[in-house]
């Protein structure tokens, strides 16, 4: 009963990057900016045992959610660089570029969590 009241909810979930069944262990084995191993993920949760690989491939539709954040941010930082500061174009590419980048780690991770949260058919599990 006790366990069950400290469970967080669906969105801190994903937004903590935690296991889409139990919601307490970590999906990814490393730092978020950890630059050599921020892609590395778990094959199972450490804490319930549900496997994070659904099935072959699976992560590669999380492609498409990356283009949607690298559009968005694009977008959002181009629009709003241009309006408050109106730099010159390749000072304003540059500048969104570099976002892009240095947004990478953060990209890859949110893009394969919305795959896994949205379309494994994993559980979550009841809220008590
Ligand atoms: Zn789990």
């Amino acid at each position: 009963m006790m366990e069950n009241k400290t469970r967080i909810s669906l969105f801190q979930g994903m937004m903590h990057q935690k296991c889409p069944h139990c919601r307490k262990g970590k999906m990814f084995e490393f730092a978020t900016y950890n630059v050599s191993k921020f892609s590395k993920m778990h094959n199972k949760c450490p804490n319930c045992g549900q496997d994070f690989v659904v099935e072959p491939g699976f992560y590669t539709g999380a492609m498409y959610f990356s283009y949607a954040f690298n559009v968005a941010i694009l977008v959002i930082f181009g629009l709003g660089f241009n309006i408050l500061f109106n730099p010159d174009v390749l000072t304003l590419t540059a500048l969104v570029i570099g976002i892009s980048f240095l947004a990478m780690p953060l990209n890859f991770r949110y893009s394969r969590i919305l795959m896994i949260y949205l379309f494994s058919g994993i559980k979550f599990k009841e809220n008590n």
